[in-house]
């Protein structure tokens, strides 16, 4: 036979389509030709190829060999398919005799021995083979190779111990799959942070609803130490998140640690982050913070000071949950559905209604410093909170201690599970029209905030905010109730308790 096919897949965003690694040999001068691969990628591995072949002790053949890898508009790098295209080599000239080689694909790079090399961005091809063959990988990729999926995965150090098992005389046996560990991360617990009440159940309607929170305040209030505080109170990662997160980490190049992807991601990215570090791209695209924070938590700490074009590639994905990159030829999509938390101060010198220290800013000093992040962004963010600086006598005090995260998560997971159950998804991604349905709001309740949010000098886009906080408020009081499962409607008080988080619709003074 002079003529093989092996199977290999790409990297396309977080897709990984199958490609055919087609090799003929014919007749005529010696030569080595891949098409399908930009030009650099094949010069390399059409080195590193012959040498492993060589050096495997087989025969490179001194014919005219022709390597396509199907289809050709796909962009590919070209590491992960050497093996493919060795296998093939060898089976095209009769040194390799395997008549079920189109059960397998192959996923490694080849060093110049022969030995099979670890590749970024597997677990999406793994994902992407499910139901369809068993993929081979270089046993430095064995902990992606052991994620929980029904791909069965064979790993190999050298490319002879595959072509052992292909041939039939030494058998290799499919990877064992582990499970992944679910847990929080460890992060501290919200008692530990004195005072703040306020923002403490600003983080709880937050992690319950899945809504976005821009936490307000001076300088030394703790914000960030609050906000990363919001994984001890939400539930774990379910597994098929975790996957998600695991297959996005996967492309990031670096090797993974199994008993790490189970955790919810934090990222805080500083705010000198340029728009390609947030959202990802660049010539070889890899995905940004959003899709690094996908299924966790994105913290914009300084919100004000990220560069306006950073922050207003943030509006798409935060509606969407997914971020396309476009490259050269086509665009490619990461999933980005992630939470944000955001932390500012009230002004420039950080001291605007501070109770020990004078602000030194004008009211026009004020606004424009405010106005830095656009109202769409800002739309975007359910609640808004300040956080106070607490006299140091109080610091201290017992009193100050509060609720455990431990008591917090168990209201919020049940918050989420009544969202499920009477919706389908949770409050921050209801629809203004969704969402009046979902309230059971009465007529005088509606009427009663519409006088409030007039009488508060609110702007009018805070009505729907409200009545999405007011919504989650309520789930969370449910649990207390004598009867949980049953959802409850949006009331005044909730409502009451909703006006508290939409410091920033307050108009200031001119
Ligand atoms: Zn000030």
């Amino acid at each position: 036979m002079a003529i093989a096919l092996t199977f290999s897949r790409a990297n396309c965003g977080i897709e990984a389509p199958l490609i055919s690694v087609e090799t003929h040999l014919s007749n005529g001068l010696p030569a080595f030709t891949i098409v399908g691969l930009p030009e650099a990628a094949v010069k390399e591995s059409r080195d590193r190829v012959r040498s492993a072949i060589i050096n495997s002790h087989f025969t490179f053949p001194a014919r005219r060999i022709t390597v396509n890898l199907a289809p050709a508009e796909l962009p590919k790098e070209g590491s992960r398919f050497d093996l493919a295209i060795a296998l093939g080599i060898l089976l095209a000239s009769d040194q390799l005799q395997c008549d079920h080689l189109d059960q397998f694909e192959f996923i490694a790079e080849l060093s110049l021995s022969g030995e099979l090399r670890y590749v970024s961005g597997l677990i999406p091809a793994l994902i992407a083979a499910e139901h369809q063959r068993s993929v081979w990988v270089a046993k430095a990729n064995s902990e992606e190779a052991s994620i929980p999926l029904s791909t069965p995965t064979l790993e190999a150090s050298h490319i002879l111990e595959v072509c052992a098992h292909l041939n039939g005389s030494h058998t290799i046996a499919p990877s064992h799959k582990k499970a992944f560990t679910l847990r929080r991360s460890p992060v501290g617990d919200l008692d530990e942070v004195a005072g703040q009440p306020l923002a403490k159940r600003a983080l709880e309607i937050a992690a319950a609803g899945g809504h976005n929170l821009l936490l307000i305040g001076p300088p030394g209030t703790g914000k960030t130490m609050l906000a990363s505080r919001i994984l001890s109170i939400t539930p774990p990662l379910s597994q098929r998140s975790a996957l998600s997160v695991a297959a996005i980490q996967s492309l990031r190049g670096r090797q993974l640690v199994l008993d790490e992807l189970g955790q919810k991601p934090f990222r805080a990215p500083h705010h000198t982050a340029s728009a390609v570090a947030m959202v990802g791209g660049g010539s070889n695209p890899k995905p940004g913070e959003i899709s690094l924070a996908h299924k966790g938590i994105l913290f914009l700490d300084e919100l004000p000071e990220f560069d306006r074009r950073v922050l207003e590639v943030l509006r798409e994905p935060l509606e969407s949950g997914r971020i396309m990159i476009s490259r050269a030829s086509l665009q490619v999509e990461y999933p980005a559905e992630f939470q944000l938390l955001a932390a500012m101060n009230p002004c420039p010198c950080g001291f605007f209604g501070d109770l020990q220290q004078p602000c030194q800013c004008s009211n026009q000093q004020v606004k424009r410093y405010r106005a830095k992040i656009s109202g769409p962004l800002l739309d975007r963010i359910d609640l808004h909170v300040s956080v106070n600086r607490l006299p140091a006598t109080l610091l201290s005090d017992k009193k100050l201690t509060a609720e455990p995260s431990e008591v917090i998560a168990k209201r919020v997971l049940h918050a989420q599970r009544q969202q499920a159950n009477a919706r389908g998804k949770i409050n921050a991604q209801l629809s203004p029209n969704e969402l009046i349905h979902a309230t059971w709001i009465n007529q005088e309740t509606l009427s009663w905030l519409g006088k409030a949010i007039d009488k508060l000098d609110l702007s009018a886009r805070a009505f729907h905010r409200i009545l999405r906080i007011g919504r989650t408020i309520a789930d969370l009081e449910s649990y207390a109730k004598k009867n949980p499962q049953q959802s409850i409607p949006v009331g005044q008080h909730h409502l009451k308790e909703a006006l508290a988080f939409r410091q920033l619709d307050k108009n200031l003074p001119n």
